[in-house]
């Protein structure tokens, strides 16, 4: 049998049927979303009907950003999280933190049902494996003293046998592009104003915010960011309260279903999930997950993901998300004023954490209560002391800025990949099958680090933040907001 292993993410397989058109004249709002992934698509789902005037613009199509690349567990119990939590806020916190992932869980849950969405939706068993005895306890106390009621075993339903594990019944996995394609279409039922390919390029604050995009201008009173990294914000310190976390991921076909998922709290992390659909079983797994500015060979990183096992993957494909440095996502206003909100910083739950960005940012701005508020205050102050990642990564940037400008990474490629210097300016150039030349500058806008050739999903992916470029140079990610592509 030959199989032809594609290199996109599982998800994308299906096609979004309505794409809205792109915004070509200026409109007046009172709430602006910026981004159509989880957390932009949640925020409007909780704001329609409200007697607001909402918007939202994606600047590629819904849910093509790290949402559709994600493996889709619904889960509350995140490798070691409440021993973080805990360590660097307090037991209670913790407790919070849990009460919100349950929260999620359940509006999720209750999303699709009352709008009958067919999402693969899957109760499955979720384990969290660790060989090292000292931090699965540690984990393992605190749950039990945060009240999560948890099973131990030392096999998994693959027949796997694992040093330590424990797991819980009431987890999820779904399909996360038809939860999120389903849900624009509630929004766009209910009067939710929607266009794609509508890129935000810059953000003004007058009496209102004025958001222009390459042709049109949108005022609005409040502004959703919900764009993953917010590059408008540098004063926000980004680099310094989070980083970015790079993974690779497959999916090969298996023949049984065995409803269940786990993940390891190890370094990198490895996760395991299944997804049914139609008459075809897939097992999906992760692995290699790495700070983008370490370990960035990505042609290594997929051939030790690929050689894991003796099946051909069908789909291979990678992602990044912000990992904040204090365990909790950064959700909420960013001024006094309450108009300028944010999701984002999921340290890898985004199912959860999306859903609960949207049900958080929109009783901010629908002024309602909500028990959350100051657990995910996005302006909160981080104790630098606490913070063991801290000097690691900016020492693993400075790293990786040194050597991407040094081209090390030259020798990683194939011949159709080549590096040239035009009119002073470095540029890079990919030969397709067709023989096609794609040029694009080979600068990253955002610091400028050199970029890296990521050939199996042919993207220019920068190695020091994790800002991602089609081969026409045309961004994918932030958090560059700006194409590269070449202009003689
Ligand atoms: C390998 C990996 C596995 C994961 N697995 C899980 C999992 O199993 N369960 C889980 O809960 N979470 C998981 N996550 C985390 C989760 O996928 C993310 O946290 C979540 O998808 C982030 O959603 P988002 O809406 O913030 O970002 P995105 O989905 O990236 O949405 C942001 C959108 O904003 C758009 N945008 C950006 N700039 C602009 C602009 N200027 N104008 C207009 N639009 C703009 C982008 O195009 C993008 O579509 C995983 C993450 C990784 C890296």
């Amino acid at each position: 049998m030959v199989i032809n292993m594609k290199n996109k993410s599982i998800w994308l397989d299906i096609k979004q049927k309505n794409i809205c058109r792109s915004l070509d004249k200026d409109i007046e709002v009172d709430v602006l979303i910026i981004g159509g992934g989880i957390t932009g698509i949640s925020a409007a789902y909780q704001l329609q009907n409200k007697n607001l005037k909402v918007c939202l613009v994606e600047q590629n199509e819904i849910a093509s950003g790290v949402t559709s690349k994600t493996t889709g567990k619904i889960s509350y119990i995140q490798e070691n999280i409440y021993s973080k939590i805990s360590k660097y806020h307090g037991i209670e916190k913790a407790k919070l933190y849990l009460k919100s992932q349950l929260w999620a869980t359940e509006e999720i849950k209750k999303i699709i049902k009352e709008n009958n969405i067919d999402c693969n939706l899957e109760k499955v068993r979720s384990y969290v494996i660790n060989n090292n005895s000292e931090k699965y306890k540690e984990e393992l106390t605190i749950l039990k003293n945060i009240g999560i009621h948890l099973k131990e075993s030392k096999t998994l339903p693959n027949n796997e046998t694992v040093t330590n594990a424990f797991y819980v019944e009431d987890t999820y996995v779904f399909h996360p592009l038809k939860y999120l394609y389903a849900l624009k279409n509630v929004c766009l039922d209910n009067n939710i104003l929607i266009f794609e390919n509508t890129k935000i390029i810059s953000i003004r604050k007058e009496k209102v915010f004025l958001c222009r995009t390459s042709n049109a201008t949108i005022k609005a009173k409040y502004v959703v960011l919900a764009l993953h990294y917010p590059y408008f914000l540098f004063p926000f310190i980004m680099p310094i309260k989070s980083y970015i976390e790079q993974s690779y991921i497959k999916a090969t076909l298996t023949n049984q279903n065995l409803n269940f998922s786990s993940i390891t709290i190890t370094n990198p992390v490895s996760s395991l999930r299944y997804h049914e659909d139609k008459d075809k079983i897939y097992e999906i797994s992760l692995a290699n997950s790495h700070i983008t500015c370490l370990k960035n060979n990505d042609k290594n990183n997929f051939s030790e993901l690929i050689n894991q096992s003796k099946k051909t993957p069908i789909y291979i494909w990678s992602n990044n998300d912000i990992m904040t440095n204090d365990a909790i996502p950064f959700i909420g206003s960013l001024n006094k004023e309450n108009n300028l909100l944010i999701g984002t910083g999921y340290n890898t739950w985004g199912m959860t954490n999306g859903v609960l960005a949207g049900k958080i940012l929109s009783d901010i701005i629908l002024k309602k209560e909500n028990q959350f508020i100051n657990l995910f205050n996005p302006l909160r102050k981080m104790n630098i002391g606490k913070i063991l990642n801290f000097p690691i990564i900016v020492g693993s940037n400075c790293y990786s800025f040194l050597k991407s400008k040094l081209k090390k990474q030259k020798n990683w490629y194939s011949d159709n990949v080549r590096f040239e210097s035009r009119d002073g300016k470095n540029i890079a150039i990919y030969t397709d099958e067709n023989k096609k030349e794609h040029i694009v500058y080979n600068v990253c806008p955002h610091l400028k680090c050199s970029l890296i050739f990521n050939e199996l999903e042919r993207t220019w992916d920068c190695p020091c933040h994790g800002s991602r470029f089609d081969i026409d140079g045309n961004v994918i990610e932030g958090p560059s907001n700006y194409n590269i592509t070449y202009k003689e």
